[in-house]
């Protein structure tokens, strides 16, 4: 379909009069076939492409997301759009409703699933029975960023695509370097012309980019502060730790006249819920908050985003950041750094990726799960039930440590550097908007 065609499906049935940038682009590929890696900015409209789709063609919408809460934020906004043939299938539903759905799957037209559930068989099974209209991964970028050493269904979607018939697939991320574009399609083994990639700029000329290292963490605190009691409007600051994010949460509080809380994947969905309609409605100034806080978030005037820690590398940052700014009002996005910060990052890296030894180990029996942890032993068990051999899984993991270290001194670099810092950020994303 061509873009007028479009703008008035788009007039008709969201009431929108223009596009966004790179919205038609993606639809005109899509309706013409292509498999479609897209790359837009955080409140591009990305989630407005596949429920276009949905409207315009037959069969069933399936949509990856990463998140529960972005699950559940994204079936309400369809129903509240009027969209009543949306559901969500999830971990928390007890099985008989789960059941339920998978049995009644041609009476949707959109299905949200984690990635987890999707690798089910008889998930995959229910699929197959059905017309399937799209294949969307919502935040692919997870597929590579989230790599090996955490949910590695993610890895696995493009096994899961080739047992569902290879549908038309619609990738979608607001973060991603050349290189990991590349990791992400390459996997579903699909000739180059069936892909249609889309990447716009990174650049967000409002976000003012700010780096400072202080000598130590009380110079950091009451850096923290100061930044707090000056900027105005809302903002987020970032921790590297639940611990750390409740206990500066109260310390800002007591500190500055601002109305703080604490925000991580520890709270229960109601507080978490609670305190992101606090945020979204003015009555929270600012939110402590560790990665779980903003995916998906849809409020536009947050003005600062602070890392008290670092992320783990600049996508994720940039991510991060993208939250500010979203009504295109001047915001800043500020990094705090005190030198050894990055210690922290190297140890978790070490703390989750297992390493030839425990691999080795887990494998012949000489260590059990209690020995090397759950989670480790949860990941050996995911690769030995997808064939691999224990040296190919410890090789993998040792070049995946290596990447993670990289990708995390190219943001303590950053970090370090207090000139042409948007220089930077977008030569890494491979982008030649121009510096300032
Ligand atoms: P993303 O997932 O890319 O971060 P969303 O899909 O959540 O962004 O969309 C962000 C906001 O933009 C939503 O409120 C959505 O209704 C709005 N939006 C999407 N497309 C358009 C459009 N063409 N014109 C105006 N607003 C739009
Ligand atoms: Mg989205």
């Amino acid at each position: 379909m061509d873009k007028t065609a479009l703008t008035a499906v788009l007039k008709e049935k969201f009431g929108f009069d223009s596009f966004k940038p790179g919205q038609a682009e993606v639809l005109e590929a899509l309706t013409a076939g292509k498999n479609t890696l897209a790359m837009l900015p955080t409140g591009g409209g990305k989630s407005l492409i596949y429920q276009m789709m949905g409207n315009m063609r037959d069969g069933l919408v399936i949509i990856v997301t990463p998140l529960l809460s972005l699950m559940q934020d994204q079936v309400a906004r369809l129903n509240y759009a009027g969209e009543s043939k949306v559901v969500a299938l999830n971990s928390t539903l007890p099985q008989d409703a789960r059941r339920t759905i998978l049995r009644s799957l041609d009476q949707y037209k959109f299905l949200f699933v984690s990635p987890e559930m999707l690798g089910q068989t008889v998930v995959q099974s229910a699929l197959r029975k059905v017309k399937i209209n799209l294949l969307v991964v919502d935040e692919a970028h997870t597929i590579v960023s989230w790599g090996p050493d955490f949910r590695p269904d993610y890895l696995a979607l493009p096994q899961v695509h080739k047992k569902l018939g290879q549908p038309q697939l619609l990738l979608l991320t607001a973060t991603a370097t050349p290189k990991m574009m590349n990791d992400i399609t390459v996997p579903f083994g699909l000739p180059e012309s069936d892909w249609f990639i889309y990447r716009q700029s990174v650049d967000r000329p409002n976000i003012y980019l700010h780096t400072e290292t202080l000598a130590n963490e009380g110079q950091k605190r009451e850096r923290l502060a100061d930044l707090v009691r000056q900027l105005q409007g809302p903002g987020i600051v970032y921790f590297s730790s639940r611990k750390l994010a409740t206990s500066m949460a109260d310390w800002l509080a007591e500190n500055t006249d601002r109305r703080v809380a604490a925000y991580h994947a520890g709270l229960d969905t109601m507080s978490r819920y609670r305190i992101q309609q606090q945020f979204m409605l003015g009555q929270i100034d600012v939110i402590a908050a560790t990665s779980a806080f903003g995916m998906g978030i849809d409020k536009d005037n947050v003005r600062y985003v602070i890392h008290y820690h670092l992320s783990n590398d600049l996508a994720n940052y940039l991510q991060e950041i993208g939250r500010a700014g979203r009504d295109g009002e001047q915001s800043a996005a500020i990094l705090l750094y005190v030198p050894g910060d990055e210690n922290l990052q190297l140890n978790m890296i070490d703390g989750t990726i297992p390493n030839r030894e425990v691999v080795m180990g887990y494998y012949d029996k000489r260590f059990g799960a209690d020995e090397i942890g759950r989670d480790k032993a949860n990941l050996l068990d995911f690769y030995a039930k997808q064939g691999m051999n224990p040296d190919e899984v410890a090789t993998m993991f040792e070049a995946r440590r290596q990447q993670r270290q990289q990708d995390l001194y190219n943001l303590v670099n950053y970090a370090k550097s207090d000139a042409g810092l948007r220089r930077q950020l977008l030569d890494h994303f491979g982008d030649d908007a121009k510096s300032n």
